[in-house]
C-alpha cells in the first residue's frame, strides 16, 4: 500500500513567546512562564495543508500550570505586540484544558474521544 504515512494528523506545539520576571497571573507569586501555540495540523507529504483549533496556553514555571489564553491575546503575542498577560486574559478553570493520550502521551482536545495520533480512546 502506497498511501501509508504519506497522510496524516499531527498536533504541533509551538513557543511563541516568554514572560520572564513577571507577576504570574496564575498563582500572583513573582515568576515566569512560556506562551505557547498548539494546533492540529492534517498533512500530504508532510506539507500542513490543514490547520485547525489553534489555542493559546501559557505554561507556569513557579506553579506549574497550563492555562487558556484568549484567542486575541495570543494572535497579538504571536504579531509581535507586547502585551502584559493578565488575569483576565487567562482560562482558568478546574478542568484540564489538554487531556493527554494514555497510550502514546500525545496532548489532546479533552474533547476528542479518540487520540488523533494513535487511536486510543481518552478517558478525560
Ligand atoms: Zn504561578
Ligand atoms: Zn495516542
Amino acid at each position: 500500500m502506497f498511501f501509508i504515512g504519506i497522510f496524516g494528523i499531527q498536533n504541533k506545539n509551538e513557543q511563541i513567546g516568554t514572560e520572564s520576571a513577571v507577576i504570574c497571573p496564575v498563582c500572583e507569586r513573582y515568576g515566569r512562564f512560556e506562551i505557547v501555540k498548539s494546533y492540529y495540523y492534517f498533512h500530504i507529504f508532510f506539507i500542513p495543508v490543514w490547520r485547525w483549533n489553534k489555542r493559546y496556553y501559557i505554561q507556569t514555571h513557579c506553579c506549574k500550570r497550563i492555562c487558556e489564553l484568549d484567542q486575541e491575546t495570543g494572535s497579538k503575542i504571536e504579531a509581535g505586540h507586547s502585551i502584559v498577560i493578565e488575569k483576565e486574559h487567562i482560562h482558568r478553570s478546574e478542568q484540564p484544558t489538554i487531556s493527554v493520550c494514555p497510550s502514546c502521551s500525545t496532548q489532546v482536545d479533552p474533547s476528542f474521544h479518540y487520540c488523533p495520533y494513535c487511536g486510543s480512546q481518552i478517558n478525560s
